[in-house]
């Protein structure tokens, strides 16, 4: 196949380009829906034991087209017991050495196999009613399953009305108590039985394994009794700061506490999937408003990283939520708390649990990806750690200065090329989150691979077409669950560009991208150049000329199957719109209107966004 070179082909795809975008533009989501929560939660806790009673209520209004006669909780805490599946499968990932070392999480390790009774976790169910009536249920290890004694009908709402029991486990991962380096003593998250999600495909009652989380959105009231001595941070707006102090009452207004030995922390969260809290006699608590309706709170203890590192923490924040709130799109809730606990990072509603002064980028870019976008993080994890890992490493670019892509996301793609030349980890990142064989290789994948995912479809679409993509996705996803094919939906609609090649090649397999300069040489005055596609992955190649008169050129070669082409990015350097190459040919040809020896220099993608696994011939110097 031969070029033809010359701008009018440019104006052929833009004209593509433009009518693809109107043709697109119908409603997103006809059909969707939603289940709703709202739950009233009221726990007594006994800080010797280390247990607690609860009473939860919680409305559950079905707006599915389905008659549900069963439903389904998650009691994560029946997780730290001894032959859980958790503790099973990290003794298996144990058996498993990559480089020399155990495969296995380190927080969890054989850990919850030495739980003795007073350190295991559990919740257990005392009596479930719904509508009043009594239901029949069976607590299946992290699973309670409930055969309704009547079913709950399409647009109607159940009351269910709950008491139980938890123990908090003696700190393994994200929840629980007394971590020997931190020495918090309550990290409470997957703390209180939560309702599984039902949508499109049905209930996602998924055991807990140590994988992440998937909930339903709703209002949660909830109210914690717990010794006076006790600070708390967590989801939601405290209700009864002047009941309270520590620093939540009014500056300078005076707290009036009830009298006896408990306080009762009352929060409210509204349009959340999760609620957190953490408690310590000896947190620090700073907060900060940076902005009309934001408060950020800090929880901490200068023993475990300087306090001028802790405090840098809202600082930071503040000088990046202008640039986070433009890119990604606004953060909603009134408030945000970083908080000391027992195990970190993690990500909840509102708040993240960190083990030290670091690490708070990530974890708060999260509030975007699992909090408001709340994708299945086990069905799809690359959406929440891929996206996240993504906003965290542009937001220290932004802060940085840094000037280029390949500056500020060298860590990613170096963990994405180990990937990629490691035979025996790499799994496609359509593979259930609990369901990778290797711990690592879940790791590289699904933070490392789905940051470049993004980072090469600014490549691909052009970086301004991609902040458009970003803030579309979030307005048209925001509260509602998106998977891999909205996803990729609101990429096609804003880019006017056929982008279903790339779900299947980098999404749904784990070929590669290798593409190299083949040959050059002269005909009639001008340079005939030979690019080769060597890897398995086709991807649209930008190739940078260089001339002897310090002048350059972009030679753009459009995918086929992209059908469109990409808008200029950078309009200092002059564009050749090509022919597309389709993927079926292995080589390519094009002409410059150079002599030979006037070009000084060759790179396909200098700007190294696509993850090229071999770049060494990519690049060619001439030296005449
Ligand atoms: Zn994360």
């Amino acid at each position: 196949m031969y070029l033809n070179a010359g701008k009018k082909t440019v104006s052929r795809f833009i004209f593509l380009l433009m009518f693809q975008a109107l043709t697109h533009s119908g409603s997103a989501q006809p059909g969707y829906w939603q289940q709703r929560v709202k739950y009233v939660m009221d726990i007594d806790m006994n800080v010797s034991t280390n247990r607690y009673t609860g009473k939860q209520q919680l409305d559950y209004t079905n707006h599915s087209p389905d008659t549900l006669r069963k439903v389904f909780y998650h009691l994560f805490w029946n997780a730290f017991q001894p032959n859980s599946m958790m503790d099973k499968r990290s003794n298996s990932w144990g058996t498993n050495t990559l480089n020399g070392r155990q495969d296995w999480d380190p927080r969890v390790q054989d850990r919850i196999q030495h739980l003795t009774p007073e350190e295991i976790g559990y919740q257990k169910i005392i009596s479930l009613k719904m509508n009043g009536v009594a239901q029949p249920f069976q607590m299946e290890e992290t699973i309670l399953e409930v055969s309704l004694t009547k079913p709950i009908l399409p647009n109607t709402t159940a009351h269910f009305e709950m008491e139980y029991e938890a123990q908090v486990p003696l700190q393994v991962r994200r929840s629980g108590r007394d971590n020997p380096d931190t020495k918090v003593r309550y990290s409470m998250s997957q703390w209180y039985p939560k309702i599984c999600e039902y949508d499109y495909e049905g209930w996602h009652a998924t055991p807990y394994l140590n994988g992440e989380f998937y909930g339903v959105w709703g209002d949660f009231d909830v109210n914690i009794h717990i010794d006076k001595s006790y600070v708390l941070g967590g989801s939601g707006y405290l209700q009864n700061p002047q009941e309270i102090g520590y620093g939540y009452e009014t500056m300078g207004s005076k707290v009036n506490r009830p009298a006896g030995q408990k306080l009762n922390w009352h929060f409210y969260a509204p349009n959340v999937h999760d609620f957190v809290w953490a408690a310590d006699p000896d947190y620090k608590h700073v907060s900060k408003k940076i902005r009309e309706n934001l408060t950020l709170h800090l929880l901490y203890k200068p023993t475990t990283s300087p306090e001028k590192n802790w405090l840098h923490i809202l600082e930071v924040t503040e000088q990046a939520l202008p640039f986070i709130e433009k890119t990604y799109g606004p953060y909603p809730y009134k408030q945000y708390s970083f908080i000391l606990g027992g195990d970190g990072g993690m990500e909840y509603p509102m708040a993240t649990l960190l083990n030290s002064a670091s690490g708070n980028m990530h974890e708060l870019m999260h509030s975007w990806y699992q909090g408001m976008l709340g994708t299945n993080e086990l069905k799809y994890p690359w959406m929440d750690e891929g996206f996240t890992q993504y906003a965290a490493a542009r937001n220290w670019g932004y802060l940085n200065k840094d000037t280029s892509t390949e500056q500020s996301f060298k860590k990613e793609y170096d963990a994405y090329y180990s990937l990629a030349k490691s035979r025996d980890i790499q799994e496609p990142l359509t593979t259930y989150a609990d369901y990778f064989n290797t711990r690592s290789g879940y790791q590289l994948s699904s933070y490392y691979k789905g940051c470049v995912f993004m980072v090469q479809l600014g490549y691909i679409v052009g970086d301004p077409v991609l902040d458009k993509i970003l803030l579309a996705y979030y307005q048209e996803w925001r509260f509602k669950h998106p998977n891999p094919d909205d996803f990729f939906r609101v990429a096609e609609k804003v880019s006017g560009l056929q982008l279903d090649w790339y779900d299947d090649f980098w999404i749904k397999s784990i070929k590669k991208i290798d593409y190299g300069i083949d040959s050059l040489w002269e005909v009639n005055g001008k340079t005939r150049i030979r690019l080769r596609m060597l890897g398995q992955v086709p991807m649209p190649i930008d190739v940078l000329l260089q001339f002897k008169d310090s002048s350059q050129e972009l030679a753009y070669i459009p995918l086929y199957s992209m059908f469109g082409a990409k808008p200029e990015e950078n309009k200092t350097i002059p564009r050749v719109v090509y022919e597309p190459w389709k993927w079926t040919s292995s080589s390519y040809e094009f002409e410059v209107n150079h002599r030979l020896t006037d070009l000084k220099l060759i790179e396909i993608d200098a700007s190294h966004r696509m993850a090229d696994v071999n770049r060494n011939n990519n690049k060619l110097e001439l030296k005449w």
